[in-house]
């Protein structure tokens, strides 16, 4: 077996030992793997081990990448900050954002969805506690925006995502994960159909688990650790 393969059983055993230990079915937690920086080969390496979903953050690498395994059903998910003037690429290529933050971006990409394609679905990014970066919007703007993305006809709002400070205790990396789930539940109560908590990294899968993700996303436990230079 590839060392991807492998690290891919070893990340599949840790969403399931901690869903176990969560009282959650395992199936309720997928694994979308992030191939940001990682070569086509790494991309193939993971779908041949049977991975159908990746995640890409920057929007000419991940349009390289949907490009070049076009055929192969494998499902994209847009995952890093995105610009007013990068929507159309992402609207054409991906099937999910999990990266809106305000609405200007979610008309564009509603707009720019061609029509033979499905709704683009998506997840509403929150600035939890503790955010790495100051991206997502905040906890208070959370029920407005997810209302008015809710309402465009391009896309299909499925839920929240959210990328805490690493920390290696896992008391505080729990507490942004379970701020979000209170988020999303607050969301579900007022209406809105949301079935999707996308949060969890390498370091942090058990926490994530343990609060309620159902899309967890790997980089560095599956290909290795990134090198941007
Ligand atoms: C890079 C990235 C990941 C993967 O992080 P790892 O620590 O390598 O697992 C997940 N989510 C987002 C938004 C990222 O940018």
């Amino acid at each position: 077996m590839s060392a991807i393969a492998d690290n891919l059983q070893a990340v599949q055993a840790r969403i399931r030992d901690a869903a176990k230990l969560a009282g959650r079915a395992p199936e309720s937690v997928r694994l979308l793997a992030v191939s940001k920086t990682w070569p086509l080969s790494s991309v193939l390496a993971a779908a041949d081990a049977g991975q159908p979903a990746f995640g890409e953050n920057y929007v000419q690498e991940g349009v390289d990448k949907v490009a070049a395994t076009a055929g192969q059903a494998l499902e994209w998910h847009f995952i890093g900050p995105l610009q007013s003037n990068k929507t159309r690429p992402v609207s054409e290529h991906f099937d999910w954002v999990h990266s809106i933050e305000r609405l200007k971006i979610a008309e564009r990409l509603s707009e720019q969805r061609p029509s033979h394609l499905k709704p683009l679905q998506v997840c509403v990014q929150v600035n939890v506690s503790g955010e790495v970066s100051k991206s997502g919007c905040s906890p208070e703007e959370a029920l407005e925006l997810c209302r008015a993305v809710a309402a465009l006809p391009g896309l299909q709002l499925r839920g929240l995502m959210a990328i805490p400070e690493p920390t290696d205790d896992l008391a505080a990396q729990r507490a942004p994960f379970r701020q979000l789930r209170e988020i999303f539940e607050m969301i579900r109560a007022a209406g809105l159909p949301l079935d999707t908590l996308s949060m969890g990294m390498s370091h942090d899968i058990e926490a994530a688990v343990a609060e309620g993700a159902t899309i967890v996303r790997i980089g560095t436990a599956i290909f290795g650790e990134r090198n941007y230079a």
